[in-house]
């Protein structure tokens, strides 16, 4: 119910952003897009930054699939990230905040109902992994801003961890109407602005860099990005995969086995895996431990949304470029490249320091959190039909199973005392409300 009067409060009559544009082509990464086929691109497209692989390639010999990502996506010269990183209709690949600002209205009420549920503390910081264009953060401010009479009392400032220096851009112009100021002297961040509505932003390319205190984590399409070690099972025992210059064709990459066992087969392999093929993300695993430990010590919680598995899936490595599919090894640099995230070794990972919730279906957590009664009210004040077709259109998007809402999860990290009384004598009087949108009561 506390959720259901959030709803009403945070979203006003219709939609205050933007119409939801009409995606007729665009892909969601979660599967394998719409293209099908992979995009045609000659061999021989020798791109910057296959070059500087072919060179490194040639002076120290195969590297690991994560080196190769790291390389590939987040290089300071060539990374796709920091050239390109290319999101939406327009870009290579769409996620949900890009469809419908109805998702990130949703996830700002999730994060209104909890900081309710945690005794309104006097401040927070939201913190986002990965904002991309910024469109999550600025959907949720907006709900802040809707819901100024609750929380105007609370010192709210955004963190935005962001490697790419073009994406930090584009996410200044789209939350502070402007350029930021590029580094300020008095913060740990490279860059520092204040929101539409005058609340602050800082940038910073680490976690690590993050101040400290009471903070809500959001990482959106974020751990999918990091780069994954790749394992296969042979006759002989786990192999690392490497990415290897082709000997036969010029200027082609391939992905070949190391030779013998190393030190990530031994250390990333459990002993009782089953799978023949296992991606493993280190890089996650201590993002989410670092998420973990500022929780269980500061208070918070941490919202975590991706497509991924529960440690099932094998190979999932893939790459995208104009919503199509794309070699991950062609021409690199000019395309996004993503594995599933492993939500059980996420929650492996925040060894016991926090709750964990979920993961569950995008479909069902925004059903739970009120998307059919938000549909309601936006469809009841559209004017005309084209934009009552592309709310439903956006609707189908993002709840679809069959689109992103069975493949995109939910997954939230929370301090233990949210989810259990601790142990104290007299028993205490109220139960602890549900966490919205992980529980079905409670828009019932
Ligand atoms: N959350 C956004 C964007 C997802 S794309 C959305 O859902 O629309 C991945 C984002 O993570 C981009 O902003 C990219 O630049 C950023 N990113 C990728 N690797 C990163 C890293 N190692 N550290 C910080 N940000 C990273």
């Amino acid at each position: 119910p506390a959720c259901r009067l959030l709803l009403a409060a945070a979203l006003g009559p219709a939609g205050r952003r933007r119409l939801p544009c009409h995606h007729a082509v665009a892909a969601a990464r979660s599967s394998s897009g719409t293209g099908g086929e992979p995009e045609a691109e000659g061999p021989n497209r020798a791109t910057a930054m296959l070059r500087h692989l072919l060179l490194k390639l040639r002076a120290t010999g195969p590297v690991t699939v994560a080196e190769y990502m790291r390389e590939a996506l987040t290089n300071p010269g060539q990374g796709y990230y920091t050239r390109r990183g290319s999101i939406g209709e327009t870009g290579d690949f769409v996620t949900s905040p890009e469809i419908s600002q109805v998702f990130g209205e949703l996830i700002g009420i999730w994060y209104v109902s909890e900081w309710i549920a945690a005794g309104k503390p006097k401040a927070f910081q939201l913190v986002e992994l990965g904002p991309g264009r910024g469109t999550l953060t600025d959907d949720i401010l907006r709900v802040f801003n809707q819901l100024a009479s609750l929380i105007s009392k609370c010192d709210i400032s955004i963190h935005l961890v962001e490697v790419s220096p073009k994406l930090s851009e584009t996410q200044a112009q789209m939350l502070t109407g402007g350029k930021g100021q590029a580094n300020p002297k008095d913060t740990s961040a490279y860059m520092k602005g204040i929101s539409k509505t005058g609340i602050p932003i800082f940038w910073y390319r680490d976690i690590q860099d993050v101040p400290l205190g009471y903070s809500f984590y959001l990482a959106h399409e974020f751990f999918d990005a990091l780069p994954i070690h790749k394992f296969q099972r042979t006759e002989k025992g786990w192999r690392e995969v490497l990415v290897d210059i082709d000997p036969e064709v010029p200027d082609q990459l391939r992905f070949v086995l190391s030779p013998s066992s190393t030190p990530a087969t031994e250390y990333f392999i459990q002993p009782e895996e089953r799978r023949d093929h296992v991606e493993v993300c280190p890089e996650a695993g201590v993002v989410i431990q670092r998420l973990a430990c500022r929780i269980e010590k500061d208070g918070g919680a941490a919202l975590v949304a991706d497509y991924g598995h529960d440690g099932t899936k094998t190979d999932t490595f893939r790459g995208f470029r104009n919503h199509k599919l794309h070699d991950v090894l062609t021409a690199p640099g000019t395309a996004d490249l993503t594995a599933d995230v492993d939500f059980s070794y996420l929650r492996k990972m925040t060894e016991g320091r926090t709750a964990t919730l979920g993961p569950i279906k995008q479909r069902e957590f925004l059903k739970n959190m009120g998307i059919d009664l938000r549909l309601q009210v936006l469809l009841q004040n559209s004017r005309d039909t084209a934009t009552q077709e592309q709310l439903h259109h956006s609707y189908d998007m993002l709840m679809n199973p069959k689109k992103m809402g069975d493949c995109f999860n939910f997954f939230a990290l929370l301090p233990h005392h949210r989810l259990a009384h601790p142990d104290k004598k007299p028993e205490p009087k109220s139960p602890l409300p549900p966490v919205a949108g992980f529980s079905e009561l409670l828009m019932k």
